[in-house]
């Protein structure tokens, strides 16, 4: 038998599938999808199974596979496909599109692996023939109830005895596996549905087979309780579900919400998890144990068989689109292919839809659901404050009325949530004589300065200097540190509230594992007044005490150099203001800005996604953006400046020569021009249809794709560039 086997060439971006011969007594566990091991060169190297070649091409000089690693498939037949499809539509490698699907575990690699954990456990042989002494009776006694029995458990009676009685074959070791997750809650009984959210119920079950359904529902308008709602009905008729939250170690309590309902038949897959827990989670899924996934962008892969449902909630989060590494896919567009292979619905659910998705729910392409109100039907009262008036009356980053009405919920004992959307202390450290600003070597980018550490430091690639008095430039004793960070408001916080409790949340303060859940808790338990962070604290947070919602500083955002900048600003403060007022308490927003006029953050104010909707669509038109036009991105790296640049001219004038009804901007030096001492440039392409695209672009990536010195990466519909 010969056999395709795909593997991975390291820092090639080839793919290449091999033919192999399978020795005979392999022959009978030859499977597409599973892994094995072959020689390359001499190397040995782990790869796909994605071919069995009924031809026997005895001529050819073939060299044998050494071993089988898989049992059981790890590509189904669908995901087999799915790989192929997510390679066409992101110009990838087809090993990528696999590699990506999977828990590191078991990714085709070299090196370490990650294994079962197993536990001990002991069974009785019933007809032993060996004379107990008391401590061996008494470790006999505990089968009398159970069949098998921890080793832990007998070794506490007595560590010897366990060794004598196995060694005389009374107890028959047994080795157990062990899940290293596990989940052992309570299950809550659920909420009667409102009349809202059954209507919207009742209009999803109007239809059947694969449909997309975009839930439009205000914050606290219920979105959670309906998805639980669809879930179960699936897991009725023996369906399974796929739910994708925006970042599940910044969603704890969702996933609990979910635990709650629906016990151990959950599995979680998230960041925060041990590739150990990873694998186990999987295999959970796999073995039918688990049949509703909770999880972030990457848990769209889950292996799950007779999906009835996939559910994306906070669709307008970028967190669904992969943009660091290859394949740059968009877990909703995998989710469509998904539901369209198992023939199931798909359910996007956002307060801010993105505008794509709200234009083709418009348009009848998608079906539009919507929960209009909130559960207690109070929708929080958002006030905005003008910064520039108010700077010149106080001092330091609060106004009069964020303090007035910061105050007056801290005497009635309501909660706070402050965000600010830059971690740090300041955000860059500038000299006041000449103008020098700190920045990073390898990014160019502004260094952003951190007390705690006393240090400057790179959000991009990490790079950290110590602070200095002295200008570099100038040489006077004159640096001062210009904007603001989370560190700094926490600081002027305390010393307004001295007597108060402040929590800090930002990646800094987040960053151990379990820290984000352990302050998640602690503030719902009122351990402290005030929540401080950054985005973190916008999303999907569900505390009935808060009151009171304060942005620091609306601009930030606003001021990204980025089409959807505007979007993103809506996105942002409506979501976070949604954190006030969901339960009984009435909630107020307050938002500081340099630009109240901003229409970003007057249809904030208004609660009116509509009217960002309408007024952002007419912008977009105009500057022919998406949803209008599709965007593909080009980014090209070197780290040769000049060569990066000649190379991308060339590639612009083949492009202007070989596509036709496109817009093609660029060369431009990207967002990020110098990361990590490589130069990047970008090219944009608008189109409305793909006409010759992809075949063009596929040119352009084999033509570069041997050349070390210079890196083509192709993103479409980019998050960001
Ligand atoms: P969303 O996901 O739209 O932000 P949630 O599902 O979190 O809204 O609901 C907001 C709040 O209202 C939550 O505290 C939730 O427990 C509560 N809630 C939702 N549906 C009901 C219901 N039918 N009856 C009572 N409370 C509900
Ligand atoms: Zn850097």
């Amino acid at each position: 038998m010969i056999i395709g086997v795909l593997v991975e060439l390291s820092n090639k971006n080839i793919d290449k599938i091999f033919d192999y011969k399978v020795p005979d007594k392999l022959l009978s566990k030859i499977k597409l999808g599973i892994r094995v091991e072959v020689p390359f060169g001499k190397q040995i190297l782990e790869g796909f199974v994605l071919e069995i070649k009924k031809e026997n091409k005895e001529n050819v000089k073939l060299r044998e596979i050494i071993k089988i690693i898989d049992e059981e498939e790890i590509l189904n037949k669908e995901l087999l496909l799915l790989g192929k499809e997510i390679k066409n539509k992101t110009l990838s490698t087809l090993i990528s599109c696999y590699q990506v699907m999977l828990p590191k575990a078991l990714k085709a690699k070299q090196g370490r692996t990650i294994n079962k954990k197993y536990e001990m456990y002991y069974t009785l042989n019933s007809d032993y023939n060996y004379k107990l002494n008391i401590k061996q009776k008494q470790i006999i006694k505990l089968f009398d109830k159970r069949e098998l029995i921890n080793k832990k458990e007998i070794e506490n009676i007595s560590k010897s005895s366990l060794n004598t009685l196995v060694k005389h074959n009374v107890l028959i070791p047994k080795k157990i596996e062990k899940y290293r997750t596990n989940y052992n809650g309570k299950i809550i009984k659920k909420k009667e549905l409102t009349s809202d959210q059954n209507k919207v119920v009742n209009e999803f079950n109007n239809y059947s087979g694969f449909n997309t359904f975009l839930l439009h529902g205000v914050t606290g308008s219920g979105k959670t309780e309906v998805y639980m709602e669809l879930i179960e009905k699936k897991l009725k008729e023996g369906k399974t579900s796929i739910v994708l939250v925006p970042e599940i170690s910044l969603t704890p309590q969702m996933v609990e919400r979910f635990q709650n309902r629906f016990g151990n038949k959950i599995a979680a897959l998230h960041s925060a998890l041990s590739d150990g827990e990873k694998y186990d989670e999987w295999r959970r899924i796999v073995k039918k144990e688990a049949t509703i996934v909770i999880g972030a962008r990457s848990a769209i892969f889950a292996p799950l068989n007779d999906i009835g449902i996939i559910i994306i909630d906070e669709e307008h989060s970028d967190s669904y689109k992969q943009s660091d590494s290859n394949p740059k896919y968009n877990a909703k567009d995998i989710a469509l292919l998904r539901a369209k292979f198992h023939d199931c619905p798909v359910m996007l659910g956002s307060a801010t839809p993105t505008l794509e998705s709200f234009a083709r729910a418009k348009k009848g392409v998608y079906k539009l659901l919507s929960l209009p109100n909130r559960i207690n039907k109070n929708m929080p009262l958002i006030r905005i404050i003008d910064m520039s008036e108010e700077i010149k009356e106080s001092t330091g980053h609060f106004s009069r009325s964020l303090i007035t009405s910061m105050e007056a919920k801290l005497k009635k004992k309501e909660q706070i949530i402050l965000l600010l959307n830059r971690r740090g202390y300041s955000s860059f450290v500038s000299c006041k004589n000449c103008g020098y600003t700190f920045k990073c070597p390898n990014c160019d980018i502004s260094l952003t300065y951190h007390k705690t550490s006393n240090t400057l430091r790179c959000h991009y690639c990490g790079y950290g200097d110590k602070v200095h008095n002295k200008c570099p430039e100038c040489s006077e004793e004159s640096i001062v540190d210009l904007g603001v960070g989370t560190e700094k408001v926490e600081e002027e916080l305390n010393s307004i509230f001295p007597d108060k409790k402040i929590l800090r949340m930002d990646i800094d303060t987040t960053s151990r594992k379990g820290m984000h859940k352990k302050m998640i808790e602690a503030f719902r338990n009122h351990e402290y007044d005030i929540l401080l962070g950054t985005q973190i604290v916008a999303k999907g947070l569900d505390f009935d005490n808060v009151t009171l919602v304060g942005v620091i500083n609306a601009d930030t955002s606003l001021n990204i150099p980025d089409f959807r900048s505007s979007e993103n600003t809506f996105s942002l403060l409506s979501q976070v203001a949604g954190r006030s007022g969901r339960s009984k308490k009435k909630g107020e927003v307050i938002i500081q800005t340099y630009n109240p006029n901003h229409y970003a953050i007057e249809y904030t104010k208004k609660h009116d996604y509509i009217g960002f909707y309408n007024k952002e669509m007419s912008i977009r038109k105009i500057l022919k953006y998406p949803p209008y036009f599709y965007i593909c991105y080009i980014k090209i790296s070197s780290k040769d400046n000049n060569y990066a640049y000649t190379e991308a001219l060339k590639i612009k004038k083949s492009l202007d020569r070989n596509l036709h009804n496109t817009i093609i901007l660029g060369p431009s030096t990207s967002n990020i021009f110098k990361l990590n001492k490589i130069y990047n440039y970008g090219i944009i392409i608008k189109y409305k249809k793909d006409n010759n695209l992809y075949e063009i672009l596929n040119k352009i990536l084999n033509y570069y794709q041997t050349n070390n010195k210079i890196s083509i990466s192709i993103d479409f519909n980019p998050s960001h560039f």
